[in-house]
């Protein structure tokens, strides 16, 4: 682990077992391998059905890992239990997709607050001056502690969600779709608000999404996955410049682009189909049905993810020598 990694995430998997089968399993995650540095954003973009929620969740350990390891911090927290678990939790938090799900709804902002506070047992003073101190940096104020989830609008929700993650001052926060269930004028604000807090507190984020454009916008560096494993992985510009992998370019063929005579006409690939069951993922490249550029060892054997050029990496037999 370099000394400015806060999070390293090797070969990683969960296999789900389904439900009325002995053999059967899901590979929702299987075998990502990736880190994060203080302080820094990695996107993870992909279809609805690739892993990453699942990936954010095993990351923090809110479900169990079915091999590989997590090292946070420079501790092994794959198996943490206990007081360990509790410590990696106060450190590595979750904003979820719907705040409107996440909040209590019989419970005030400021008791949905004060939960983590007392739960770590942690010493903030006058605990109605502390929340007001910390509802100004998400821009709320005195007026909102006192209402219920349903008496705020969807974006302060989401801004009492973001602030419930870093009240106890973590170190790293996955954000799973933070703005996915917001109003498209609210979604800038509170992506702003997540850049704000990440320069002031030095954060870390993993930023889930299925837009490669948002995730681009808030990344340095970002992951695209497919079927339960990272196919591309590099700099968010890099990978949007010149993507590699044909399900990359897929991605960013959807973005609307808005001089129509700049259209990307050299990277835009159209690709049928859904992604197939993950079930029983397809042998060898697991793109490989709905690739375009499929060749003969594409069927048989799984490309690695290998580095192209400067830190670039991807999982595909076009650039791999066979
Ligand atoms: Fe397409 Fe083959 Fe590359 Fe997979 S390995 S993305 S099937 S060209």
């Amino acid at each position: 682990m370099s000394s400015n990694e806060i999070l390293k995430v090797l070969d990683l998997k969960k296999h789900f077992r389904v439900r009325g089968s002995l053999t059967k399993k899901v590979k929702a995650v299987d075998g990502v391998t990736f880190s994060i540095e203080v302080g820094e954003t990695l996107g993870v973009v992909g279809e609805s059905g690739c892993g990453k929620t699942t990936l954010g969740r095993l990351v923090l350990r809110l479900i169990e890992p079915t091999s590989g390891r997590i090292i946070f911090d420079n501790k092994d927290v794959t198996k943490a239990k206990g007081r360990d678990l509790r410590e990696y939790w106060r450190n590595a938090q979750m904003v979820f997709q719907d705040p409107h799900t996440s909040l209590d709804p019989r419970m005030t902002i400021a008791s949905i607050l004060l939960e983590p506070i007392r739960y770590y047992n942690l010493k903030v003073g006058d605990e109605e001056e502390f929340l007001v101190k910390q509802m100004e940096l998400v821009g709320l104020g005195r007026e909102h502690l006192y209402r219920y989830p349903h008496e705020l609008s969807g974006g302060q929700k989401q801004r009492v969600a973001i602030l419930r993650a870093i009240i106890t001052k973590p170190k790293f926060v996955v954000l799973d779709e933070p703005t996915s269930s917001l109003d498209v004028s609210v979604q800038a604000q509170i992506l702003e608000l997540l850049k704000d807090l990440q320069r002031k507190f030095n954060l870390a984020y993993m930023f889930i999404s299925h837009d490669i454009s948002v995730v681009k916008y808030m990344s340095r560096r970002m992951a695209v996955m497919y079927l339960g494993k990272i196919v591309e992985l590099g700099a968010s510009d890099d990978v949007f410049e010149k993507p590699y992998h044909p399900y990359s370019k897929f991605l960013l063929a959807a973005v609307p682009i808005p001089d129509p005579k700049i259209a990307r006409s050299k990277t835009k690939v159209l690709i049928k189909g859904e992604p197939p069951s993950p079930i029983n993922p397809p042998a060898g490249c697991r793109f490989h049905p709905r690739c375009p550029y499929a060749i003969e060892i594409c069927r048989k054997q799984e490309p690695p993810l290998l580095e192209i050029e400067n830190k670039h990496y991807a999982a595909c037999w076009l650039y791999h020598k066979k």
